[in-house]
């Protein structure tokens, strides 16, 4: 038995060695199955649940999808997934939140060099943007009434009244922009509203956009073939006092779409609305600063914003303070 262990020592060690060598490559494998089982899965997962957030996207429910992903975006590292972030972020103009997305992938993105790339293009344009905001708020006092070459006013701005038409379902957001001036001017002019378009100060509506460069056009209104907004009042003067003029009557009239006969964005159509209303009380031209909402062009920071300027409510302050 010896003389035979000993003559065959080599195989049996061999054959020891191969049974556990197949044993334990038997038992890695089904281990190595098992974790890519468990990947299988989780991926599986993790794609039902993308694909969730992005069906919400497509429907165009921008802070519900918003929900959905930044709820992903805490269990995985994924750079798809911040571009949908940054891009809701970017549209709902939250550039900081916005930033930070794009910065992930910036930093994180290995793969997919089109992601890659525009990240890198975001990063760069939002730091500039928010550079930018950053000095225009530095700027933002006082006001630019010395800028201004015509104004008026109301006789009685505590109280005037409001008709707002409901064409094309956009009386809320035109009630939205009136309510905005009313509390940024607060004890100095107050809006209240009425159904009686007749006993109305100022009427307000949204309109097709051919119509309303027509009646701008019409009104000889200043840049009327690209208007987007248009109010036009009616003044008087005081024969004692020719120097201070009143207004009897304005109407508002913002755009609901755009020249391909889209209809304009919520936001955009507030800002315009904004914009409409500081005429109708009484600021009878523009600000020069293409940071203040009042600006004549369509494209000011402070209308992407759809936020009124400090240096906006000044200046129609200094406007009723001269009463
Ligand atoms: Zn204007």
């Amino acid at each position: 038995m010896i003389k035979f262990i000993k003559k065959y020592f080599v195989f049996i060690i061999l054959t020891i060695f191969t049974f556990y060598g197949f044993f334990a490559l038997y038992d890695i494998h089904k281990k190595a199955m098992i974790v890519y089982k468990d990947k299988l899965e989780k991926a599986k997962i993790k794609k039902e649940k993308f694909d969730n957030c992005k069906k919400i996207f497509k429907l165009n429910k921008y802070d519900e999808a918003l929900t959905c992903f930044n709820k992903l975006s805490k269990e995985y590292s994924d750079c798809e997934l911040r571009h949908y972030i940054g891009w809701i972020y970017l549209k709902k103009r939250k550039y900081k939140q916005a930033l930070l997305a794009y910065q992930y992938i910036s930093d994180n993105e290995k793969e997919n060099q089109q992601l890659l790339n525009t990240a890198n293009k975001e990063v760069k344009l939002l730091k500039a943007k928010i550079a930018e905001l950053k000095r225009l708020k530095r700027h933002d006092i006082g006001n630019y009434f010395s800028d201004i070459d015509r104004y008026a006013q109301w006789e009685n701005p505590e109280n005037i009244i409001v008709y707002i038409d409901n064409k094309y379902q956009k009386k809320e957001l035109l009630k939205k922009a009136f309510m905005e001036w009313d509390n940024q001017m607060y004890n100095m002019i107050n809006f209240s509203y009425t159904d009686n378009e007749e006993e109305a100060d100022i009427t307000a509506s949204a309109e097709d956009l051919g119509e309303l460069r027509k009646a701008a056009i019409e009104s000889k209104a200043e840049s009327a073939e690209v208007a987007v907004g248009l109010t036009t009042s009616k003044t008087y003067f005081y024969y004692k006092n020719p120097e201070k003029e009143y207004i009897k009557h304005s109407r508002i009239m913002v755009a609901y779409n755009d020249e391909n006969n889209k209809p304009i964005e919520d936001r955009e159509f507030y800002s315009i609305a904004l914009h409409e209303i500081g005429h109708s009380i009484g600021m009878m031209s523009h600000s020069k600063h293409y940071g203040d909402l009042m600006y004549a062009g369509t494209s000011s920071i402070a209308q992407q914003f759809a936020h009124l300027t400090n240096r906006d409510v000044n200046t129609i302050r200094k406007i009723y303070g001269n009463i």
